[in-house]
């Protein structure tokens, strides 16, 4: 009891701020995408606008019948880490997806995005003579705490800036072993890096280039190999790290790179020698995701159609959102307690369900609604959409104007 006192004050802090997360209780139906059953407050079916499974490969005929049908010839679960129970051959299908679709030698399945990212950086950054790495400042929370485990030098770089990356390269000792880590697209303001730049930089300084395409596996370049795929980039950059769990539409992480690398992070990273490797049945949904993403662009096309739709509209009527090449539409709230208050509304009144994006996901005074248009989104979805956003924003001007 004593305790609960200590973990309730804290609680009550956030709460305070505006900053506790409520989770709406949803309940997906196959081939209803992005319409959801809700269980918690608000309408009884609501349409979601925030999803990362960007582009419904979560419901996919072909993906589900592969992980149906894996399990019923190999079960649920691997059996244990790969370190006891060998690799299935499902993980190891899966690795060679992989490798051939970034044009790599090889690549190495983690259990998720998180711990893919949390281990290649802490071993590349603990086992590598003299490591420094240096982080793009808004690099995500598994990059951060993958370098924070390293425990080696580190410097933070200014956002997309390759000309602060070259300065802060050039003031290290020249035994230095560099690591440079960066993402493609930034999910939270939706922007992308510039990664021919920044790769310069890094060939001009011998450094290894490590590059997060969590947010543009699937989505971006012809076979959906992410943004240095479109950019005919991936030869140069000496670590690609993605997730099975965003447009996808299943769940693990993987880096993929030389066969040197991969050995090395599988043969020292924790994060992959001492967790329950992912069941094959995953690895093998995953696998036909990826498979058919390579020769589908149906689903980018029409994601990109959509996204450009909503733009247009919300530009038509005066809607403000962050301007940006991506797939990822911020609305920015700028306030904690008016963010969840609008979210609240959206759900309850129109059943509309994006969630709000608050501090510590982004810093305090950058709250956001952040909505994510997909294929699946229907025209109709977005006009009400966008109908349900004038609506709120005159009753915002009213208030403004009245108070
Ligand atoms: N990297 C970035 C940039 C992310 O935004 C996320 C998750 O949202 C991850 C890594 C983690 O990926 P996963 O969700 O597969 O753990």
């Amino acid at each position: 009891m004593e305790f609960d006192r200590l973990f309730q004050s804290q609680l009550d802090q956030l709460k305070e701020e505006g900053n506790y997360r409520i989770f709406a209780e949803l309940q997906r139906e196959c081939g209803a995408f992005p319409r959801v059953q809700n269980h918690g407050h608000g309408q009884d079916e609501v349409t979601v606008w925030c999803s990362n499974d960007y582009l419904g490969m979560g419901q996919h005929p072909t993906v589900m019948n592969a992980m149906i049908e894996t399990v019923k010839s190999c079960g649920t679960g691997a059996g244990g880490t790969r370190n006891i129970s060998g690799n299935a051959h499902h993980h190891k299908l899966l690795e060679a997806e992989l490798a051939d679709l970034h044009h790599k030698e090889d690549a190495l399945l983690f259990t998720s995005g998180y711990v893919s990212n949390w281990a290649a950086l802490s071993t590349l950054g603990s086992r590598l003579p003299n490591a420094v790495i240096l982080s793009d400042e808004l690099n995500h929370a598994s990059m951060i705490e993958g370098i924070r485990h390293a425990r080696c030098q580190k410097v933070i770089w200014k956002h997309n800036d390759p000309a602060d990356l070259d300065r802060k390269l050039a003031g290290l000792p020249a035994n230095a072993t560099k690591i440079v880590a960066f993402e493609s697209v930034y999910s939270m303001d939706g922007d992308i890096a510039p990664i021919a730049e920044i790769l310069d930089v890094c060939e001009k300084h011998g450094a290894l280039s490590y590059i997060d395409e969590v947010h543009a596996v699937g989505m971006y370049g012809p076979r959906g190999g992410g943004v240095a795929e479109r950019e005919g980039l991936m030869d140069r950059i000496t670590l690609i790290e993605g997730t099975l769990g965003k447009a996808y539409g299943v769940v693990g992480g993987y880096i993929s790179g030389s066969r040197a690398l991969c050995d090395f992070i599988r043969s020292f990273a924790s994060g992959f020698i001492f967790t329950t490797a992912l069941p094959p049945a995953v690895a093998a949904a995953a696998t036909a995701s990826i498979k058919h993403l390579k020769e589908s662009s149906v689903e980018r096309d029409m994601q990109k159609r959509q996204v450009a739709r909503l733009r247009a509209r919300l530009d038509a009527e005066g809607i403000p959102h962050e301007k940006n090449a991506s797939h990822i539409i911020p609305v920015m709230v700028k306030d904690p307690v008016k963010c969840r208050m609008l979210s609240d509304i959206l759900m309850d009144q129109f059943g509309i369900y994006v969630q709000p994006i608050n501090y510590p996901t982004v810093p305090k005074g950058t709250e956001r609604l952040r909505f994510t248009p997909g294929p699946l989104h229907s025209d109709e979805d977005i006009e009400f959409l966008v109908q349900a956003l004038k609506t709120l924003w005159k009753q915002c001007a009213i208030a403004h104007a009245v108070a």
